[in-house]
């Protein structure tokens, strides 16, 4: 029976898996090196303690990346810029190897092994150290130029719960910009704001403002995309569950007059979402 190999490759953790017969058959996890070439050998080392002869191997990394190349410059792993992933992995292995956006493995796994199936138009959202989001339409990967960066839309609020030491004014995005929604509610810019990370954050009223920000995000994106269904993942969105996407969901709903509303869920396969889009790369191929 063919053996295939999930690799999803993060900034501070990297996991692999084995599918066969239907299954993760084993799994592995480990912390991610900052150094390239040491992070190289432990992709190696770990697709090879979960698989000897791997017929496909599939890997969710962050952006930017080219997918037909699959060369590789995870903006949040400083060392790794244009890496020849594809042609690195396939030349150790003898078998394909296919890459994409974190984001958009994860909305495939949703739709091959979570709840997704059964939406046209899905959107997945990850609501994490930083924001992203990937588009499927019949299952298959919306593409642009490039990958569409949902979370870097514009975007103007008033903060009115932030910590008395931040600093609006001179608030950049990660991306350099000023005012993309990413900057307000990703884990990284809650704790820039607020002064504590999301999952320590236990006063309601600051819970329905970042809540409620999410929310206009979420409704400028249905606006623009009109999907069927949003799953929300990432550990943001898991740490206060209910708590955000209530909160968010009315948010949407109160100035979106004219488009159908979606059905807006937490991701239905918590962290595993990107690693197992990483099998769905392998089996089904990137195009
Ligand atoms: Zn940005």
């Amino acid at each position: 029976m063919e053996e295939f190999v999930g690799i999803d490759l993060g900034g501070t953790k990297t996991m692999v898996a084995c599918f066969k017969d239907g299954k993760i058959t084993r799994r592995v996890m480990e912390k991610t090196p900052i150094n390239l070439n040491d992070g190289i050998e432990m992709l190696t080392r770990m697709v090879r303690e979960v698989s000897s002869s791997p017929s496909a191997i599939g890997c969710a990394c962050g952006g930017p990346l080219d997918y037909r190349s699959g060369v590789v410059s995870p903006l949040h792993m400083p060392q790794w810029r244009n890496v020849p992933l594809k042609e690195i992995i396939e030349k150790e292995f003898g078998c394909p190897f296919y890459v994409d956006v974190d984001t958009n493995a994860a909305a495939i796994g949703e739709y091959f092994f979570g709840g997704a199936h059964k939406y046209r138009n899905f959107i997945y959202i990850t609501l994490s150290t930083g924001m992203g989001a990937g588009k499927l339409i019949d299952g298959k990967i919306y593409r642009g130029m490039g990958h569409p960066e949902m979370a870097h839309q514009s975007f103007s609020i008033t903060l009115k719960k932030a910590s008395k030491t931040f600093d609006t004014a001179s608030h950049l995005c990660e991306c350099g910009a000023k005012g993309c929604l990413e900057s307000f509610i990703s884990g990284n810019a809650i704790h820039a704001i607020y002064g504590r990370r999301a999952e320590d954050i236990t006063d309601e009223e600051t819970i329905n403002e970042i809540a409620t920000n999410f929310g206009e995000g979420l409704r400028n994106i249905i606006a623009l995309h009109s999907p069927d269904g949003i799953f929300v993942g990432g550990g943001v969105a898991y740490g206060l569950g209910r708590k955000l996407l209530g909160p968010a969901t009315d948010a949407a709903k109160r100035n979106l007059k004219i488009v159908p509303f979606p059905s807006i869920e937490i991701a239905s396969l918590g962290y595993d979402s990107a690693l197992m889009g990483a099998v769905a790369l392998a089996i089904h191929g990137v195009d």
